[in-house]
């Protein structure tokens, strides 16, 4: 991964492995909200990340991570990283081995049993994916 680096991993009990790590880069500028400039720190946060399995356990980053605020609109928001797939706690690369499992013909139960996940964590996967590419045809 580019953007998060690893610090330990550690094995919790005989299903999960957590990773601690931390984002690299730091590179918030702007509000997400109203593109003001005057952000500051606001609070440190462990976000928890779901990432691939690996030697069937389940892998999840503890990401030490900045969450700021806007000066302006007040509002709150967490700071960008390359490696996250947005909008659903996981990393890039599991949202890519989730559409490999698809291509391969894994059922949904499978990869819920794989990874720890339930059902409707990939439910809602599929369905977003299935809203973004509909939106992507229209507009192509
Ligand atoms: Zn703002």
């Amino acid at each position: 991964m580019i953007d998060i680096q690893a610090i330990n991993e550690r094995t919790i009990g005989e299903h999960d492995i957590h990773v601690h790590a931390f984002v690299k880069k730091r590179k918030e500028r702007l509000c997400p909200h109203c593109q003001s400039t005057k952000i500051e720190v606001y609070m440190d946060v462990i976000r928890f990340i779901l990432d691939t399995p690996i030697d069937g356990k389940r892998r999840f980053i503890l990401l030490m991570a900045k969450r700021y605020k806007c000066a302006r609109c007040f509002k709150t928001f967490d700071e960008r990283c390359d490696d996250l797939y947005p909008g659903h706690g996981m990393t890039r690369r599991m949202a890519e081995w989730i559409d490999r499992q698809r291509v391969n013909g894994m059922s949904m139960y499978r990869m819920a049993k794989e990874t720890g996940m339930d059902e409707g964590f990939f439910r809602s996967y599929f369905k977003r994916k299935a809203a973004q590419n509909e939106k992507q045809a229209n507009e192509g």
